[in-house]
């Protein structure tokens, strides 16, 4: 490259905008499609088991039991195989990365009894 042309790309470089990002003070937007995290809508969940089952890093535990869906959100590679094999399409890929932290957690959902709640009502 001569050094006329990469004088001039320096030059040019000083009026354009930065390709980079101040983070973790500013983010870029996810694109649509991009596999962020698991979300589980626990309204539709039956709690068969079948994303523990799939989860090739054993990031997902299903308590019947206690009615508790858990997930180890730092160990999911968003490899997606939980949410093709949820029955209920109750799991989605959310486009937004975990957000990075200095602690490891999980995250616990109760899973509603819809059965038990119509028999209160009756
Ligand atoms: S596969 Fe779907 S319905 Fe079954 S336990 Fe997992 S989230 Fe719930
Ligand atoms: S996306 Fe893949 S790694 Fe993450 S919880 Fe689902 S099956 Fe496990």
């Amino acid at each position: 490259m001569g050094s006329f042309k990469l004088g001039g790309m320096t030059f040019g470089s000083l009026f354009k905008k930065p390709e980079t990002l101040l983070y973790p003070v500013q983010t870029k937007e996810p694109y649509a499609c991009q596999k962020g995290h698991v979300l589980n809508n626990v309204e539709e969940c039956i709690l068969c088991g079948m994303c523990q089952r799939v989860c090739p890093c054993n990031c997902i535990v299903v308590d019947k039991k206690i009615r508790r869906w858990v997930i180890d959100p730092f160990s999911c590679v968003q490899c997606g195989s939980c949410v093709r094999a949820c029955p209920t399409k109750c799991l989605s890929m959310q486009p937004q990365c975990t957000p990075a932290g200095d602690a490891k957690y999980s995250i616990d959902l109760d899973v509603p009894d819809k059965k038990a709640a119509k028999q209160e009502q009756a």
